[in-house]
């Protein structure tokens, strides 16, 4: 009939013209197939450093998307898709195992083994497939709980769809992994929760360091973080820094570790292990990286 041909026509026309032309959809599929190919995803890695001397005491691993037409797509473009449309499950557990199997890579190669950080999303603590996820890679890679810090943003330690959060960080602790709150001071207003919680480590946010040492809120912000959480126990790293002045301001106000484009930009695994390569050379495997000048 005349109206089931319509509907046929809109069914087959409309909707798949507007799902095609939509670049959000596009990228929806297309992240689908990265994640059922692999080869467009990678990861990066930033080192961590103790101001003191410059020695690397970490890494973060931060997820790339090679597009084929589109070229690198930011994580912060694509995650959010992947949250909305159900890939971020997927794409979180194939983190968990390329860090993992980075780091026995790595360890092949005779490097020292450094703490690698991976970034959890607040669907992987909800739908209860990282404890999993773990155990799986540990166990495959051959690789100790200790080494393998998990980084998880205030929105994520307070969002409820996540259950009760302070039993599963304790066993995720009890297992040996390390546990930070990324981006701390830009998610909640309260900090009455981080007596409660189980954890080892605050990052605070590069908005809080963009404007130091010359605006003195931030300067006050900054210090007052830092003598919280001495008294907690915590450490704290500081993101995002990029000058001379940010760092001596952090190192007078008692801040030891950093990460940030002033010591390395994130870079692939090749990038880590020529950096490293050049310091055996110099008889100084301890990779040591100065800031850039
Ligand atoms: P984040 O976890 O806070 O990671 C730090 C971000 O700051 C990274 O951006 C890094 O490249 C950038 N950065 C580091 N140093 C500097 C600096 O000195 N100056 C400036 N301007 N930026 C700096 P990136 O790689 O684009 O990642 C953005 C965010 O995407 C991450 O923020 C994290 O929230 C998320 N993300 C990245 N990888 C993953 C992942 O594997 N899983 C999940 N769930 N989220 C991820
Ligand atoms: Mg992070
Ligand atoms: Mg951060
Ligand atoms: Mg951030």
């Amino acid at each position: 009939s005349a109206k089931r041909h319509g509907r046929n026509v809109s069914q087959r026309f409309r909707p798949a013209l507007d799902v095609q032309n939509s670049p959000h959809m596009t990228l929806v599929y297309g992240l689908r197939d990265a994640l059922a190919n692999g080869d467009q995803l990678e990861l990066h890695y930033q080192t961590q450093h103790r101001i003191s001397d410059g020695a690397v005491v970490g890494m973060e691993a931060l997820l790339r998307w090679r597009h084929p037409e589109y070229g690198m797509v930011s994580p912060g473009d694509f995650i959010p898709l992947a949250e909305r449309h159900g890939l971020m499950g997927p794409l979180g557990n194939w983190v968990v195992d390329e860090t993992l199997a980075q780091m026995a890579r790595w360890r092949e190669l005779g490097m020292p083994a450094l703490p690698v950080w991976i970034n959890i999303s607040a669907i992987q603590m909800f739908q209860g497939e990282l404890e999993t996820a773990l155990s799986a890679g540990l166990a495959r890679h051959g690789i100790a709980p200790a080494q393998l810090g998990l980084e998880l943003t205030e929105s994520v330690l307070l969002d409820e769809r996540a259950g009760d959060i302070v039993p599963r960080l304790e066993a995720l602790r009890a297992r040996g992994h390390r546990i930070a709150i990324d981006d701390f001071g830009m998610g909640y207003s309260s900090l009455s929760y981080l007596k409660n919680l189980p954890l080892d480590k605050l990052k605070l946010d590069r908005a809080f360091i963009r404007s130091l040492p010359d605006d003195p809120a931030d300067a006050a912000i900054v210090s007052a973080v830092l003598a919280m959480a001495r008294g907690l126990g915590l450490d704290v790293v500081a993101e995002g820094v990029e000058t001379q002045g940010q760092l001596d301001f952090l190192q007078q106000a008692g801040c030891r570790l950093v990460q940030g484009f002033l010591y390395a930009r994130p870079g692939p695994a090749a990038a880590i292990e020529a950096q490293w390569q050049v310091q055996v050379a110099g008889q100084q495997p301890e990779l040591v990286l100065r800031p850039e000048p």
